[in-house]
């Protein structure tokens, strides 16, 4: 089909609201690593990694073969009969966070994982301090998904807006706000849920300082201290989980996104203590665990362990970053530059939306999700020259050079 051919077909049949993103949408045909071709044959570098699905690259051939030889094997049994890889992977997870995590709910999103989350932490909250324990802590601004659950802890209106009535036990608290946040807490709250770097509301980290007392606060009240590293997790850090990296370990992560490398596959990930408040049938999927997406997950880790990708991510972050930083010195339409690894974000006067849409026609997937922020969540494999590449694209839309002081 021609691209006029698929976004007129897209308008019939698909709901509308999927056709809203961009004026003149491009259609993709095939990717490969770090770029994606368009119908029309156009080469595109990626920036965007499919809503930072791709970390370890488009059609990556070490993923393919793994794709392609379980398809042969196993397609899908379901988890009320286990399969090698899903007991596979909850092991290589175990191992790469010793001491922290131990075991592992399987998904088929975020959003799932972060609804699994929720509902454990109300099971142990009960557990220790009976159906009142049940309040749980979010931010504003923050972002974990679009099912109820998920949407409730989401603390941006433009989110929730129409949906309402949502759950009602949830505190909002502004991030970083130390005294906001021990004012929320108490013995009824079962737990603080945070993505430790927002993701969706425009890359802002929370302080190592913050994250402390939630943890300290969590353990205090005995409630669960809830990561969301769907988006920041995995890597993109430069560290495996995003926890790591800020010294602060939780109870509970979600995990999603990358982790099979474009399959859908979600994790909410536990220590023991807080795992065995969930009894049989009490929570269930059917897709979840399924052989195809572990064995993928499995090769995802590994491929982020042999090629060495987190150094190649906190060396390319780097450089990222700099350059990032020279655009705030020369332009007056760039103001800050936020994030670390590959995800990184920088924050403009100008609106983000028409760069990306203008970054499209030059070859180069650039992200929005804010109003003003541009942000870069690539695949891992990225190199300084690809990085030139994206700021050079980039300073043509940035209007008017700063003045130099004599
Ligand atoms: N949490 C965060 C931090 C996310 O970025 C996302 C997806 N953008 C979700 C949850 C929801 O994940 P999914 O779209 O896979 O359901």
């Amino acid at each position: 089909m021609t691209k006029d051919e698929i976004l007129k077909k897209q308008k019939q049949y698909l709901f509308p609201s999927v056709s809203t993103y961009y004026s003149d949408p491009l259609v993709t045909d095939h990717a490969s690593m770090q770029h994606l071709w368009d119908v029309d044959g156009n080469k595109y570098l990626d920036f965007f990694g499919g809503i930072v699905t791709i970390s370890v690259g488009h059609a990556n051939p070490r993923v393919t073969s793994k794709i392609k030889a379980q398809v042969d094997k196993l397609q899908h049994a379901s988890m009320v009969f286990p399969n090698e890889a899903v007991v596979a992977l909850a092991e290589k997870i175990a191992q790469i966070t010793p001491g922290e995590i131990s075991q592992s709910f399987f998904s088929n999103s975020g959003t799932e994982a972060i609804e699994g989350s929720i509902k454990l932490a109300r099971l142990a909250g009960h557990r220790v301090g009976g159906a009142a324990k049940s309040r749980l802590i979010a931010l504003e601004g923050s972002y974990h998904g679009r099912t109820f659950g998920a949407l409730s802890l989401t603390g941006q209106d433009k989110h929730r807006k129409g949906f309402e009535p949502l759950l009602e036990d949830v505190t909002f608290v502004p991030r970083n706000d130390v005294e906001a946040l021990r004012a929320a807490v108490n013995d009824n709250t079962c737990a603080i849920v945070l993505e430790p770097i927002f993701g969706e509301g425009g890359i802002f980290e929370c302080s190592v300082e913050f994250l402390q007392e939630c943890r300290a606060l969590a353990d205090r009240h005995k409630a669960a201290l809830v990561f969301d590293e769907i988006q920041c997790g995995l890597g993109r850090t430069g560290t495996i989980f995003a926890f790591r990296a800020f010294g602060v370990t939780p109870d509970i992560v979600a995990i999603a996104k990358p982790i099979a490398a474009g399959l859908p596959l979600g994790a909410f990930l536990a220590k023991e203590e807080f795992a065995s408040a969930i009894s049989p049938g009490q929570h269930g999927t059917t897709f979840g665990g399924g052989p195809l997406a572990c064995r993928v997950a499995l090769e995802y880790l590994a491929i982020v362990e042999e090629e060495n990708l987190l150094a190649n991510v906190n060396k390319v972050g780097g450089y990222l970053t700099q350059q990032l930083q020279q655009l705030v010195e020369d332009y007056a339409a760039a103001k800050e530059v936020r994030g670390r690894g590959l995800i990184q974000g920088i924050e403009l006067e100008i609106p983000s939306r028409p760069i990306v849409e203008q970054g499209i026609a030059q070859g180069v997937l650039f992200n929005s999700t804010h109003d003003t922020v541009v942000r870069f969540l690539p695949p891992f494999l990225l190199q300084e020259q690809h990085v030139d590449k994206g700021i050079r694209v980039l300073r043509k839309f940035l209007g008017r050079k700063r003045r130099r002081a004599a």
